[in-house]
């Protein structure tokens, strides 16, 4: 599996599967992913390889022990990476390429959801995080 940013600077090859996948509606994914919600599938950090730049992918902390990993050339989204979780990297899964397969997926922090978007699938939602 692999997948880039939208300029192509940064390449990134993953190892093993997605265990993962979630679709966050908070303020924060809103607004850096310029979208309705963010939709993040969860991997082994161990298992990719970054193909880039030594000092890319660059890190925003938006909340205390939250990394955000993006292009600092053409911007895009491309990880969150959470302190208390240290062995898994969740990518932003419209980066990653083709139609990778993905477990059986889900909703959080659909209490910070933008009104305008309403979800009409039968996914589980949690108002924060699943428990
Ligand atoms: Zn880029
Ligand atoms: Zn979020």
């Amino acid at each position: 599996m692999q997948g880039r940013c939208e300029c192509g600077q940064i390449q990134f090859r993953v190892d093993g599967d997605i265990e993962d996948y979630s679709h966050c509606h908070c303020s924060q994914c809103r607004r850096l992913h310029g979208a309705a919600f963010a939709s993040f599938a969860g991997v082994q950090r161990d298992n990719v390889t970054w193909l880039c730049a030594q000092d890319e992918p660059r890190l925003y902390t938006s909340s205390p022990g939250h990394e955000r990993w993006f292009c600092g050339h053409c911007g895009s989204s491309l990880a969150v990476t959470i302190s208390n979780e240290p062995a898994a990297l969740y990518l932003a899964l419209g980066a990653i390429e083709g139609n990778p397969e993905l477990p059986a997926g889900y909703h959080i922090f659909v209490g910070s959801k933008a009104e305008w978007y309403p979800i009409t699938d039968g996914l589980p939602q949690f108002f924060e995080e699943p428990d």
